[in-house]
């Protein structure tokens, strides 16, 4: 018997199979779709079997054996190694580098996690058959002692929810407890016996309208307003697949986001929810996997890559803020996790459901032709209101002196603090300034390796390319001329931190962003403080802005609104308006009557005029216009082709030839830009430049394109990329 094994090599030009002998010792054991390890050149590889049959290769070289299976239980299942193919011809990628993707990382690397069980003890009662109360009658223990058998009268108890370990130790020695070792999962969570709400009529409308034809294959849009309820629809309709015995996979786009999410879904289905996204443990992650694997759950919930995860019984896919762009993955393969749920819900037969306040152009568009069905909740629940909006002009602010806080704001704060309510200040920028440079020579701190300024981290003392991570300790002195001239300017989140304790020192502050969640748990822990109120004022990047839920929120201040519009992207304007309107949606959610401040220098901007209206459609419309003009999508379909190079004359020359080459092939109603230089010319010391197509139908592109690509694979001083559909260029 025979492999044909996908080797993880690498290395475009060796991605296809090569065939492998099956010892003895593994006939019956191996399957396709499982990870082995393989003899290659001088070393051992991993790989994925894609077929198992009798056929001796041909050809005069000698079949070496497979070596190992890597993994028996977690394998690719027909569907994920079908995927696989729709991946590579949809995004042009390497057939492995699909594969690698659609397994967690715990299972890319050879190590071995099978022993998944924790050590956990379980304790209970067992002397002279007296009863505990007895017991603790007779003898004098301790108080903590007692307590703890009092506890354990009821019932067993896992070891790591005992408080006192020294306790329990001592009762361990006195042979007054037993206990014992049980495999127990990383994650365990059991539901609340919580009522559910009763659906509003939009809601019901809503969950109808997808239960009807809940074993049919179609995406429907649910655009909901902040506050409508989404969730809570999404909940229902899990049920309503949980009652068929399929199951679900619900994605989010951040991991701030699963907090809040996730505990709502364990409050209502306890252990039948796995969680899955980058900030788990690899035991967690592999535990989650299992559960998957073996049928346990019904819901997953996770970030973009639980879109692989290997149900079997597939009966609803929900995609949460589904303009996202955190759905796209940024490197090889670059697919977007829409494109993954469309397949695996037409491979399913089942409904795809994507929710949002403010719907991509794309879907909003599809939705307008009734290519997805649109379902909208337009009322928040309860007596809920949407908050109040206005637009505070900086540049009278700035002659006052005013940097960061405008007096608007600063009042608008000071009286949120009164009320005992709570505050949420935006800035899509982290670290303390942007900009350092010498006053007396203009020196700029830029990145060696980057085409970018440092940002210089106060609470570290650093200065720090968000690119490659190069950092520099910050001095007085300039570098060039020598003279104590530096200073900074630019606003970034510390600095906005640091202007609230000086303004508001008797209140308590709280930062989240990347720097202050880099930590495992750190997330969940400012979340939580917040829910608590143990904060008066949070500030943060986007990471605030979408999907939670705060109810003694009532102000939300955005510091910088051009920080976004001022972005050179064809979609800045749509981002720009749906991250203003999902972080205006953080304010008064409850009962409460929120408050919008957006501190802006072009106060007449259309795009802020919109969010201060609260005008979805004419957003819509205003930039569908635009993209029409423009020939963008919708309208046009985008492949991005970048050229790479650490030497910038080969880069520049390979870009002028793959552009000529493209224009050479396509159609004439194809437009084909460039060569230029991509936004950030250099990252890491790599030269970029980019070739954009903007195609409406091109039946032979991608063959065009692949067979450029083909050109490339083996040039080892230039790289090309390929990105279809990018969400920047
Ligand atoms: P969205 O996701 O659309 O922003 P949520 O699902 O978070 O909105 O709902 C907003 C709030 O309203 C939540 O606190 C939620 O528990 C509550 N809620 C949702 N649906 C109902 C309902 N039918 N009845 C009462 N409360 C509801
Ligand atoms: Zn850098």
């Amino acid at each position: 018997m025979y492999a044909d094994v996908l080797i993880q090599y690498g290395v475009k030009s060796l991605d296809h199979t090569f065939t492998y002998h099956i010892p003895s010792a593994f006939i019956g054991q191996l399957d396709k779709g499982m990870k082995v390890s393989v003899p290659f050149g001088k070393q051992n590889i991993n790989g994925f079997v894609l077929k198992i049959h009798d056929n001796a290769p041909t050809g005069d070289y000698e079949v070496k054996d497979i070596t190992n299976i890597i993994t028996k239980e977690l394998k690719l299942n027909d569907e994920l190694l079908q995927l696989g193919y729709y991946i590579k011809n949809r995004t042009l990628c390497t057939l492995i580098s699909a594969y690698q993707t659609m397994l967690p990382t715990s299972l890319k690397v050879q190590n071995n996690k099978e022993n998944y069980d924790l050590m956990l003890t379980y304790v209970k009662i067992n002397k002279d058959n007296q009863t505990v109360d007895e017991y603790i009658k007779n003898n004098k223990r301790s108080l903590k002692q007692n307590e703890l058998l009092e506890q354990l009268k009821k019932g067993r108890i896992l070891k790591k929810d005992i408080k006192s370990k020294s306790c329990l130790n001592r009762l361990i020695e006195l042979d007054l407890v037993a206990y014992e070792y049980e495999s127990v999962y990383r994650i365990n969570k059991s539901s609340l016996d919580k009522d559910k709400p009763q659906l509003t009529d939009e809601q019901k409308n809503a969950c109808d309208t997808v239960k009807k034809r809940i074993n049919e294959y179609d995406t429907y849009l649910l655009h909901g307003i902040t506050g409508s309820g989404k969730t809570e629809v999404y909940m229902h309709l899990c049920e309503e697949v949980i009652k068929e015995d399929k199951c679900g996979i619900m994605l989010v786009p951040e991991i701030s986001l699963t907090t809040q999410i996730v505990h709502r879904f364990y409050d209502r289905f306890g252990s039948d929810v796995a969680i899955f996204h980058s900030n788990l443990s690899e035991g967690e992650k592999f535990d989650e996997y299992k559960k998957i694997m073996k049928g346990e759950v019904h819901i997953v919930v996770g970030t973009r890559s639980a879109i692989f995860t290997p149900i079997k019984k597939l009966g609803l896919i929900i995609i949460d803020e589904e303009h996202s762009s955190n759905y796209k993955q940024d490197n090889m393969p670059r697919y977007h996790a829409l494109d993954i749920a469309k397949w695996r819900c037409e491979y399913h037969n089942c409904p795809l459901v994507l929710g949002s306040a403010t719907p991509s152009l794309e879907s909003m568009a599809r939705a307008s032709k009734n290519v997805y069905k649109y379902i909208a909740l337009t009322k928040r629940i309860g007596t809920s209101k949407l908050p109040s909006m206005e637009i505070v002009d900086m540049a009278p602010e700035f002659k006052k002196r005013n940097m960061v806080l405008s007096e608007t704001l600063q009042l608008e704060i000071m009286a949120t603090l009164e009320r005992h309510e709570q505050v949420m200040l935006l800035l899509n920028r982290r670290g303390f300034s942007t900009i350092i440079n010498c006053q007396s020579c203009g020196f700029t701190y830029k990145c060696p390796h980057c085409d970018i300024t440092l940002t210089y981290h106060k609470t570290s003392n650093h200065l720090r390319c968000h690119y490659c991570g190069y950092t520099v300790i910050k001095s007085d002195i300039c570098p060039e001329c020598g003279e104590k001239a530096i200073r900074d300017f630019g606003l970034g989140t510390e600095k906005v931190e640091q202007t609230l304790k000086e303004l508001y020192p008797s209140y308590r502050i709280v930062r989240m962003d990347a720097d202050t969640t880099s930590k495992k748990g750190s997330h969940e822990d400012i979340i939580k403080g917040i829910e608590n109120l143990e904060y008066d004022i949070i500030v943060g990047t986007q990471m605030i802005s979408k999907g939670l839920d705060f109810p003694k929120v009532t102000l939300v201040g955005i510091i910088n609104a051009d920080e976004s519009l001022n972005i050179p992207d064809f979609r800045s304007g749509e981002n720009t308006f749906s991250l203003l309107s999902q972080v205006s949606g953080r304010a008064g959610r409850a009962d409460l009557k929120g408050k919008v401040i957006i501190q802006t220098f072009n106060p007449d901007n259309k795009t802020l005029n919109y969010v201060l209206k609260n005008d979805y459609l004419g957003n819509y419309n205003y930039e569908m216009d635009i993209r029409k003009k423009l020939k963008y999508p919708p309208y046009y379909y985008l492949v991005l082709l970048r050229i790479t190079s650490k030497n910038y004359e080969m880069a520049s020359k390979e870009s002028i030839k793959v552009a000529n080459y493209l224009r050479k092939q396509i159609k004439n109603e194809t437009i084909c830009l460039g060569p230029t230089t991509a936004n950030m010319f250099k990252i890491n010391n790599v030269f970029r430049f980019q070739v954009i197509i903007k195609y409406r139908r091109e039946d032979n592109l991608f063959d065009i394109i692949s067979e450029l690509d083909r050109q490339y694979i083996n040039n080892k001083d230039v790289n090309l990329e390929i990105d279809v559909d990018p969400l920047r260029i």
